[in-house]
């Protein structure tokens, strides 16, 4: 059941803002016949029937009442690269997707948040700008050491880095010394160090192959990035965690080998955590080959044996958050010939996660409560937002999305909110509709339509005890 919080002296009942009647309420334990009560944004009561007046009700017969989704890899490109996506975009397709908070990557805006300025400015406008909650990461490079304190006191939700080549000239890549000084400070400020593990020199070594032998599609790519890329850097930054005790997650691991290398070190006391996200548990090999661009990524995505593999670690636990790594641009650079021309990255903020639950529609019983903890429970533990984020419970805000299992039905690039209709899951069955998602007791997405007077996003940072 989810908790409920004492009562110890008896009070006047207050009318509520809002029941949430009918509903089968998810949480990471289970899914329970109860209803929520809804006050000035917060949940304040949790019962199998709430008889406390109220302003309103919200019918939720026949739906699943899920907690909304916290994704923390988005990558929204503004400012300086709007035209990408943009915050308004990028958080009104989180919210028709039933994400309720984002936490945007320093990169590729521009510039990219490296300091406290560059985080402030971010965050000036995603208050004007985002309709759900948001946190900011801020970026590990070479010679940014000194402006990691500032990053900190502004609120960042952690720093990011690239141990490969991000392909934007203003965010280098962290050498070994930057990473592991960056670490050691980091571990000194509290604050998480996110890495995009693969091996530059690896990775430099293979692309060189394939290009020597003149291969330039879909299938070459991959070959460029096998698994063996993605584990050498993570054995890296795992050692460098332990060396310096800072807290790690490894966002989009690809392989179960790669969780298993986490596993193994967390079994030495590392504090790592695995991101894995939804491309890597929906898409295999062939699938990239047969889309193109639009499911074009790094890590790329690997074989079927894999994807199933990688089902198996979310369900054993190894595998702790689940992201989008949403991360558009524009269709010009998604129109090369040549595959390792085109522009990486995945348009997933929408559909991603509810292609998770479709594909568990049949299980919902079983799996539902695993993805209310990938998605939105662990998450917000994990970034220290769970006093507020994560979960149907009383005293937490109210952030919830409802979802409706009905006939499969295509996805159309009507459907998408986000700014370039690009999406490698336009043409796929979906039995699983997002028809409405609140913020704060608020909605932002309505009966599978935007809301008027949605509320602004909030500022979230990291809660420190
Ligand atoms: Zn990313």
């Amino acid at each position: 059941m989810p908790r409920k919080r004492e009562t110890l002296t008896p009070v006047e009942p207050e009318t509520l803002d809002l029941i949430v009647r009918g509903g089968r309420v998810v949480t990471p334990d289970g899914i329970h016949a109860v209803e929520l009560g809804l006050l000035e944004g917060r949940i304040v009561r949790v019962a199998e029937s709430i008889t406390d007046p109220t302003h309103a009700e919200l019918d939720a017969a026949g739906r699943y009442v899920f907690p909304g989704i916290v994704d923390a890899h988005v990558h929204f490109n503004e400012p300086g690269r709007a035209e990408w996506e943009g915050l308004a975009h990028g958080s009104l397709a989180l919210a028709a997707g039933g994400g309720t908070c984002f936490f945007d990557m320093p990169l590729n805006s521009e510039p990219p948040v490296l300091d406290a300025a560059g985080l402030r400015t971010k965050r000036a406008l995603a208050e004007q700008l985002a309709c759900t909650d948001f946190a900011l990461w801020g970026g590990l490079v070479p010679g940014n050491l000194d402006k990691l304190a500032g990053l900190r006191d502004a609120g960042a939700i952690g720093l990011k880095a690239f141990m490969s080549d991000s392909g934007i000239a203003s965010f280098p890549r962290v050498d070994a010394k930057s990473l592991y000084e960056g670490m050691k400070r980091a571990a000194k400020l509290g604050l998480l160090v996110a890495v995009h593990a693969e091996d530059d020199a690896l990775a430099t070594q293979f692309t060189a192959a394939q290009r020597a032998k003149k291969k330039t599609d879909a299938k070459a790519w991959l070959a460029s990035r096998p698994v063996e890329v993605e584990l050498a850097a993570i054995r890296q930054a795992t050692e460098f965690a332990g060396e310096t005790g800072c807290a790690l997650h490894i966002v989009h691991v690809s392989s179960p080998e790669g969780v298993a290398l986490i596993t193994e070190a967390r079994a030495q006391r590392v504090d790592v955590t695995a991101e894995t996200c939804s491309h890597y548990l929906l898409l295999n090999d062939k699938d990239v080959a047969k889309l193109g661009a639009p499911a074009k990524c790094a890590p790329p995505i690997r074989d079927e044996k894999r994807r199933l593999a990688l089902w198996d670690d979310l369900r054993a636990g190894q595998i702790h958050t689940v992201g989008s790594d949403h991360s558009p641009a524009p269709p010009d650079l998604k129109t090369s010939p040549n595959f390792f021309e085109i522009w990486g990255g995945i348009g997933g903020v929408q559909h991603g996660f509810q292609l998770l639950l479709n594909a568990c529609a049949t299980t919902a019983d079983r799996d539902f409560p695993l993805l209310a903890a990938v998605l939105a429970r662990n998450v917000a533990r994990r970034f220290r937002l769970d006093s507020r984020k994560g979960l149907l419970a009383e005293g937490m805000d109210a952030d919830f999305c409802l979802i409706e299992l009905g006939a499969a039905r295509k996805i159309t690039a009507d459907d998408l909110w986000t700014r370039h209709k690009i999406s490698p899951y336009l043409g796929r069955p979906s039995r699983v509709r997002v028809t409405d998602t609140y913020v704060r007791g608020r909605p932002v997405w309505a009966d599978g339509r935007v809301a008027s007077g949605a509320p602004k996003g909030q500022f979230l940072r990291p809660i420190t005890t």
